[in-house]
């Protein structure tokens, strides 16, 4: 620690707030209703973390948007009106911003400022703060609000750097509209990402060429207008859906019924997916209660979107190489509007790079182990570092210089007490972090929880006059373990995908979220705050 630390001629807050996206707005309006000095740092130039960052075409949330809001403020609720079931992304950065103007956020949130370190000094108790611009501010809470899929992961192919042509990564799209007509794009990626993209790019571009690693099961979303009438009773029954998404698995009002997909005749089931199909949405992965658990379960609606994928794409040979094979529902289970019917335009092609991995980017465009594409433009929705990307792009340290990054040996290893803190970096909270449930629902949803449960943590501490709150280790421990052991039960585990770190080459570490659902989760964490904070450890 310098002896300008020590001096305390640094600006001094009781808490730090990294990120101004939805977890941010509102711990910040939580911490300020409580009377805590408060500020928010955000390296973008506004409000709404990955809903200013992701602008591509096509970007859309997939969850329906009259849950996919906060729910602390009955006004709030009310004052805003969703145009539709699932909007663009400038609606929800719209409303982001409709929220940062009424609750007046922004006077307390320093914008185009990255945070590069974080120490705790165990003299002071308190966290030293640096931002990538030099400058230093203490705070007795240390808060990242940095969003689980925010740290953008564009591969290292060799030769990008001689591209002559313009490339993007969907997680940091321009501001200015990209400009596709005439143009030869190739985009990499079928993810989330992707899929929403191709659509939209396909309808601009010269020539759009989709290279593709895996093949992607998706559901269209069957988006359309809300009516005057559906958004009148949506804010009438503001506290019953309130109350119902918050006790639910997945942040949505949907509850799978306690039945085998296995129990009925295969005419049976074929009704049951046929109607979800036509609902449009999630509900096919909640058709059942057993389609993430069970192999031969989850086979029967992973077939029968196989055979909507065949019955879609008019030519069999483009249609055999999108069939994916993989669990359905074990990666996050994606919402289109005319993906598959894309293929079927003559101005786009599919290029299997399992089957031919990407050697290099040339000066000229993309090539494989088996051809050379001439491209204008490359997109990448190649998708982020999860869980831990943002956390370890801060070098953030606790008690005795512990590097957080260490701790958890780069990801392979991590540990957390719920997903919320970690032993040795006391007075540090995570929203959203791993070993949490978060990014297996509806964001706001877990992120509300989590702010709520450390807003009413910090109150506690204050007025029981304790310092410092951290994570027991056999506590962390337990919960760590109790979490892989749940999603060994299911069959999440058994597929690579970002959720396991397996999109990020040297990642270890496997699965690390918690699979047994948001209102199970909620009940857990409402427990330990009751039992004053069963696990934690506390200094007075
Ligand atoms: P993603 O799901 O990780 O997909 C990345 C895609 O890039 C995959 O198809 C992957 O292939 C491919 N890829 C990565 N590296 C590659 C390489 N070296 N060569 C060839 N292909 C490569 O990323 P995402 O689509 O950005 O989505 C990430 C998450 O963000 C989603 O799961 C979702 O939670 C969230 N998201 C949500 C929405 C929404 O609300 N609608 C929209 C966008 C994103 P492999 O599958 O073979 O690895």
């Amino acid at each position: 620690m310098t002896s300008l630390h020590k001096n305390n001629q640094v600006n001094q807050l009781d808490a730090v707030v990294i990120g101004a996206g939805f977890s941010g707005l509102y711990m910040l309006y939580r911490l300020r209703e409580a009377g805590l000095t408060t500020r928010v740092y955000e390296a973008a130039d506004d409000v709404g973390g990955v809903w200013y960052w992701n602008r591509y075409p096509g970007a859309k949330c997939d969850s329906e948007s009259i849950y996919y809001n906060y729910t602390f403020s009955e006004e709030l609720y009310k004052e805003w009106t969703w145009s539709s079931r699932y909007p663009a992304q400038p609606e929800i950065l719209e409303y982001l911003n409709f929220v940062a103007d009424k609750f007046e956020l922004r006077r307390d949130i320093q914008f185009n400022t990255r945070i590069q370190s974080a120490e705790y000094d165990e003299e002071s108790n308190r966290w030293f703060i640096h931002t990538k611009d030099g400058e230093t501010v203490t705070a007795k809470y240390f808060i990242t609000g940095v969003g689980c899929i925010s740290t953008a992961n564009v591969p290292n192919f060799k030769g990008l750097d001689s591209f002559k042509g313009e490339w993007y990564h969907t997680g940091h799209w321009p501001h200015e509209k990209v400009d596709f007509r005439g143009k030869r794009v190739g985009i990499i990626g079928t993810g989330s990402s992707g899929v929403q993209a191709i659509p939209e790019i396909a309808k601009e571009a010269g020539h759009l060429t989709v290279f593709q690693r895996t093949p992607q099961y998706s559901v269209p979303a069957k988006n359309h207008l809300y009516s005057k009438e559906y958004i009148e009773e949506a804010k009438a029954n503001f506290h019953e859906n309130k109350k119902k998404v918050r006790a639910s698995l997945g942040g949505l009002p949907i509850t799978p019924p306690d039945k085998s997909a296995l129990d009925d005749t295969p005419e049976e089931r074929e009704k049951v997916f046929e109607e979800a199909w036509e609902k449009g949405g999630p509900y096919l992965l909640f058709s059942y209660s057993d389609l993430l658990a069970n192999e031969e379960a989850n086979e029967t609606v992973s077939s029968f979107i196989r055979s909507k994928i065949h019955e879609i794409v008019e030519d069999p040979e483009i249609a055999r190489k999108l069939t994916p094979t993989y669990y359905y529902g074990t990666k996050r289970a994606i919402l289109d509007t005319n993906y598959f019917e894309t293929y079927n335009r003559s101005n786009v092609s599919l290029i299997d790079v399992k089957q031919a991995p990407i050697e290099e980017i040339t000066e000229n465009g993309i090539r494989t182990t088996d051809s050379e594409y001439e491209l204008d433009m490359i997109v990448f929705a190649t998708g982020y570092d999860g869980m831990t990307g943002s956390l370890f792009n801060m070098d953030i340290r606790g008690r005795d210089g512990i590097s957080l990054k260490e701790k958890w040996e780069n990801g392979a290893s991590v540990q957390t007490y719920l997903g919320i803190s970690t032993n040795g970096f006391p007075n540090m909270f995570m929203i959203t972090g791993p070993e949490s449930p978060s990014v297996l629902g509806n964001m706001p949803v877990a992120i509300e929880q989590h702010v709520e449960w450390i807003a009413d943590c910090i109150d506690y501490l204050r007025n029981h006059e304790k310092e410092t709150i951290e994570a027991k280790v056999e506590e962390e421990v337990a919960w760590s373990n109790h979490c892989r052991e749940l999603a060994d039960s299911t069959l999440y585990t058994k597929v690579e995908s970002w959720y396991t770190g397996a999109n990020i080459p040297g990642k270890a570490g496997g699965f690390q979220i918690y699979v047994g659902g948001y209102g199970p989760y909620r009940e857990k964490c409402e427990k330990v705050a009751a039992k004053e904070y069963k696990g934690f450890l506390m200094q007075s």
